[in-house]
Protein backbone atom coordinates (compact mmCIF):
# COMPACT_ATOMS: atom_id res chain seq x y z
CA UNK A 1 0.00 0.00 0.00
CA UNK A 2 1.51 3.60 -0.55
CA UNK A 3 -0.64 6.71 1.09
CA UNK A 4 -1.53 9.66 -0.68
CA UNK A 5 -0.76 13.09 0.46
CA UNK A 6 -4.36 14.22 0.16
CA UNK A 7 -6.51 15.27 3.08
CA UNK A 8 -6.26 18.36 4.25
CA UNK A 9 -9.20 20.78 6.68
CA UNK A 10 -12.13 20.01 8.14
CA UNK A 11 -14.03 20.39 4.37
CA UNK A 12 -11.67 18.80 2.48
CA UNK A 13 -11.70 16.20 5.22
CA UNK A 14 -15.70 15.69 4.88
CA UNK A 15 -15.77 15.72 0.70
CA UNK A 16 -12.73 13.05 1.02
CA UNK A 17 -15.17 10.98 3.04
CA UNK A 18 -18.22 11.34 1.31
CA UNK A 19 -16.65 10.78 -1.91
CA UNK A 20 -15.01 7.62 -1.37
CA UNK A 21 -17.73 6.13 0.53
CA UNK A 22 -20.62 7.72 -1.15
CA UNK A 23 -22.09 8.58 2.07
CA UNK A 24 -23.19 12.23 3.09
CA UNK A 25 -22.36 12.15 6.96
CA UNK A 26 -18.54 12.66 6.27
CA UNK A 27 -18.65 15.62 8.36
CA UNK A 28 -20.50 13.80 11.84
CA UNK A 29 -17.60 10.32 10.81
CA UNK A 30 -14.99 12.76 11.15
CA UNK A 31 -15.88 14.82 14.28
CA UNK A 32 -17.27 11.70 16.28
CA UNK A 33 -14.21 9.89 15.55
CA UNK A 34 -12.03 13.13 16.88
CA UNK A 35 -13.45 13.13 20.02
CA UNK A 36 -14.25 8.65 20.54
CA UNK A 37 -10.61 8.15 19.74
CA UNK A 38 -9.03 10.95 21.72
CA UNK A 39 -11.04 10.14 24.80
CA UNK A 40 -9.50 6.65 24.63
CA UNK A 41 -6.21 8.08 23.98
CA UNK A 42 -6.45 10.08 27.07
CA UNK A 43 -7.83 7.63 28.90
CA UNK A 44 -5.33 4.81 28.17
CA UNK A 45 -2.31 7.18 28.76
CA UNK A 46 -4.43 7.73 32.72
CA UNK A 47 -4.30 4.06 32.59
CA UNK A 48 -0.92 3.06 31.92
CA UNK A 49 0.58 6.45 33.39
CA UNK A 50 -1.44 7.81 36.33
CA UNK A 51 -3.43 4.75 37.24
CA UNK A 52 -0.44 2.31 37.51
CA UNK A 53 1.54 5.30 39.66
CA UNK A 54 -1.47 5.31 41.98
CA UNK A 55 -2.02 1.49 42.25
CA UNK A 56 0.89 -0.30 41.59
CA UNK A 57 3.53 2.45 43.31
CA UNK A 58 5.84 4.86 42.04
CA UNK A 59 9.30 3.43 40.80
CA UNK A 60 11.63 6.64 40.78
CA UNK A 61 13.54 4.66 38.04
CA UNK A 62 10.66 4.62 35.93
CA UNK A 63 9.62 8.34 35.93
CA UNK A 64 10.31 9.52 32.61
CA UNK A 65 12.33 12.72 32.18
CA UNK A 66 10.23 14.93 31.04
CA UNK A 67 6.57 13.86 31.55
CA UNK A 68 5.07 15.95 29.57
CA UNK A 69 7.34 15.39 26.79
CA UNK A 70 6.29 11.18 27.55
CA UNK A 71 2.11 11.83 27.55
CA UNK A 72 2.54 13.88 23.87
CA UNK A 73 4.48 10.94 22.60
CA UNK A 74 2.33 8.46 24.24
CA UNK A 75 -0.84 9.86 22.81
CA UNK A 76 0.65 10.73 19.16
CA UNK A 77 1.60 6.83 19.03
CA UNK A 78 -1.59 5.72 20.27
CA UNK A 79 -3.23 8.00 17.59
CA UNK A 80 -0.64 6.15 15.13
CA UNK A 81 -1.92 2.76 16.32
CA UNK A 82 -5.82 3.75 16.51
CA UNK A 83 -5.87 4.58 12.75
CA UNK A 84 -4.77 1.39 11.26
CA UNK A 85 -7.08 0.10 13.78
CA UNK A 86 -10.25 2.10 13.02
CA UNK A 87 -9.17 1.05 9.37
CA UNK A 88 -9.96 -2.48 10.42
CA UNK A 89 -12.76 -1.75 12.21
CA UNK A 90 -14.12 0.54 8.86
CA UNK A 91 -13.21 -2.52 6.74
CA UNK A 92 -15.06 -4.99 9.19
CA UNK A 93 -18.59 -3.18 8.70
CA UNK A 94 -18.28 -2.81 4.94
CA UNK A 95 -17.48 1.24 4.58
CA UNK A 96 -14.20 0.54 3.00
CA UNK A 97 -12.08 -1.96 1.28
CA UNK A 98 -9.90 -3.81 3.61
CA UNK A 99 -7.07 -2.61 0.74
CA UNK A 100 -7.50 0.62 0.08
CA UNK A 101 -5.19 2.61 2.11
CA UNK A 102 -7.05 6.21 1.81
CA UNK A 103 -8.67 5.84 5.15
CA UNK A 104 -5.47 5.42 7.29
CA UNK A 105 -4.34 9.19 5.62
CA UNK A 106 -7.56 10.32 6.39
CA UNK A 107 -8.22 9.64 9.87
CA UNK A 108 -4.18 10.29 10.69
CA UNK A 109 -5.28 13.93 9.47
CA UNK A 110 -8.24 13.88 11.13
CA UNK A 111 -6.79 12.87 14.52
CA UNK A 112 -3.84 14.67 14.46
CA UNK A 113 -3.67 17.44 11.50
CA UNK A 114 -2.47 17.56 8.03
CA UNK A 115 1.07 19.11 9.06
CA UNK A 116 1.70 16.27 12.29
CA UNK A 117 1.27 13.67 9.48
CA UNK A 118 5.00 13.34 7.37
CA UNK A 119 6.60 10.95 6.11
CA UNK A 120 8.09 8.77 9.31
CA UNK A 121 4.30 9.36 10.31
CA UNK A 122 2.93 7.53 7.11
CA UNK A 123 5.92 5.10 7.12
CA UNK A 124 4.95 3.62 11.31
CA UNK A 125 1.32 3.54 9.89
CA UNK A 126 2.39 1.11 7.05
CA UNK A 127 4.11 -0.48 9.16
CA UNK A 128 1.45 -1.60 11.37
CA UNK A 129 -1.06 -1.58 8.69
CA UNK A 130 1.31 -4.83 7.30
CA UNK A 131 0.66 -6.92 10.61
CA UNK A 132 -2.22 -9.15 11.59
CA UNK A 133 -3.80 -7.66 14.60
CA UNK A 134 -1.72 -9.40 17.35
CA UNK A 135 1.43 -8.94 16.16
CA UNK A 136 -0.08 -4.79 15.70
CA UNK A 137 -0.76 -4.69 19.35
CA UNK A 138 2.47 -6.62 20.36
CA UNK A 139 4.56 -3.47 18.37
CA UNK A 140 2.18 -0.90 20.43
CA UNK A 141 2.86 -1.94 23.48
CA UNK A 142 6.59 -2.69 22.93
CA UNK A 143 6.43 1.29 21.72
CA UNK A 144 4.53 2.24 24.56
CA UNK A 145 7.14 -0.31 27.11
CA UNK A 146 9.81 2.49 25.76
CA UNK A 147 8.05 5.98 26.14
CA UNK A 148 6.07 4.91 29.55
CA UNK A 149 8.08 2.53 30.99
CA UNK A 150 5.44 1.92 34.24
CA UNK A 151 3.19 0.65 31.24
CA UNK A 152 4.86 -2.60 32.07
CA UNK A 153 3.34 -2.59 35.00
CA UNK A 154 -0.67 -2.59 33.84
CA UNK A 155 -2.65 -5.48 33.70
CA UNK A 156 -2.54 -7.18 30.63
CA UNK A 157 -6.37 -7.30 29.70
CA UNK A 158 -6.16 -3.44 28.90
CA UNK A 159 -3.96 -4.01 26.21
CA UNK A 160 -6.61 -6.74 24.91
CA UNK A 161 -9.63 -4.37 25.35
CA UNK A 162 -7.98 -1.12 23.76
CA UNK A 163 -8.09 -2.25 20.23
CA UNK A 164 -11.83 -3.59 20.56
CA UNK A 165 -12.73 0.06 22.09
CA UNK A 166 -11.17 1.64 19.38
CA UNK A 167 -13.22 -0.81 17.32
CA UNK A 168 -16.24 0.19 19.45
CA UNK A 169 -15.85 3.75 18.89
CA UNK A 170 -15.85 3.47 14.95
CA UNK A 171 -18.77 1.35 14.69
CA UNK A 172 -20.13 4.51 16.78
CA UNK A 173 -18.94 6.94 14.81
CA UNK A 174 -20.13 4.94 11.64
CA UNK A 175 -23.65 4.16 13.10
CA UNK A 176 -23.53 0.84 13.38
CA UNK A 177 -24.98 0.26 17.09
CA UNK A 178 -25.65 -3.31 16.96
CA UNK A 179 -21.94 -3.88 15.51
CA UNK A 180 -20.57 -1.63 18.93
CA UNK A 181 -22.63 -4.37 20.83
CA UNK A 182 -21.02 -6.94 19.50
CA UNK A 183 -17.61 -5.88 19.88
CA UNK A 184 -18.82 -5.31 24.11
CA UNK A 185 -19.58 -8.53 24.34
CA UNK A 186 -16.28 -9.63 22.80
CA UNK A 187 -14.97 -7.31 25.74
CA UNK A 188 -16.88 -8.89 28.40
CA UNK A 189 -15.11 -12.30 27.27
CA UNK A 190 -11.86 -11.01 28.07
CA UNK A 191 -13.12 -9.14 31.43
CA UNK A 192 -16.44 -10.43 33.00
CA UNK A 193 -16.42 -7.22 35.40
CA UNK A 194 -17.79 -4.45 32.79
CA UNK A 195 -21.26 -6.44 32.88
CA UNK A 196 -21.70 -5.60 36.52
CA UNK A 197 -21.18 -1.49 36.81
CA UNK A 198 -24.67 -0.58 37.90
CA UNK A 199 -24.26 2.87 36.69
CA UNK A 200 -23.76 1.97 32.96
CA UNK A 201 -24.95 -1.50 32.64
CA UNK A 202 -21.26 -2.03 30.68
CA UNK A 203 -23.33 -0.98 27.38
CA UNK A 204 -21.73 1.28 24.98
CA UNK A 205 -21.80 4.50 25.24
CA UNK A 206 -22.70 7.87 23.70
CA UNK A 207 -19.32 9.01 21.97
CA UNK A 208 -16.86 10.89 24.09
CA UNK A 209 -19.21 10.15 26.97
CA UNK A 210 -17.71 7.52 30.08
CA UNK A 211 -18.78 5.93 33.07
CA UNK A 212 -17.97 8.03 36.21
CA UNK A 213 -18.25 4.56 37.98
CA UNK A 214 -16.44 2.02 35.94
CA UNK A 215 -14.44 4.40 33.46
CA UNK A 216 -16.44 2.54 30.09
CA UNK A 217 -15.13 2.76 27.31
CA UNK A 218 -11.61 1.90 29.22
CA UNK A 219 -12.30 0.77 32.63
CA UNK A 220 -10.60 2.34 35.88
CA UNK A 221 -7.88 -0.15 37.40
CA UNK A 222 -9.74 -1.39 40.17
CA UNK A 223 -12.06 -2.96 37.12
CA UNK A 224 -9.42 -4.09 35.35
CA UNK A 225 -7.98 -6.36 38.04
CA UNK A 226 -12.10 -7.47 39.40
CA UNK A 227 -11.78 -10.94 37.77
ZN1 LIG B 1 -19.94 1.80 34.27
Amino acid sequence: MKLERRAAGDADATDEFNDRTHRDDGASVAAKLKEGLTLLQELLYCRLHGDVQRFVGKDSMLVPLSELKAQLEAKTETAIFQVVESHAAAAAIGVIEPQDPWYLQWLACVLLGKSMVDAEMRAKILEYAKKPPRRRLLAFTNVLARVLPESRQAPLVLFTLFPLSVHIATAAALGDVGRATALRKQQTDHLAAIDDCNVCKGRPLKIGKQCPKCGNPLWKHQWLVAD
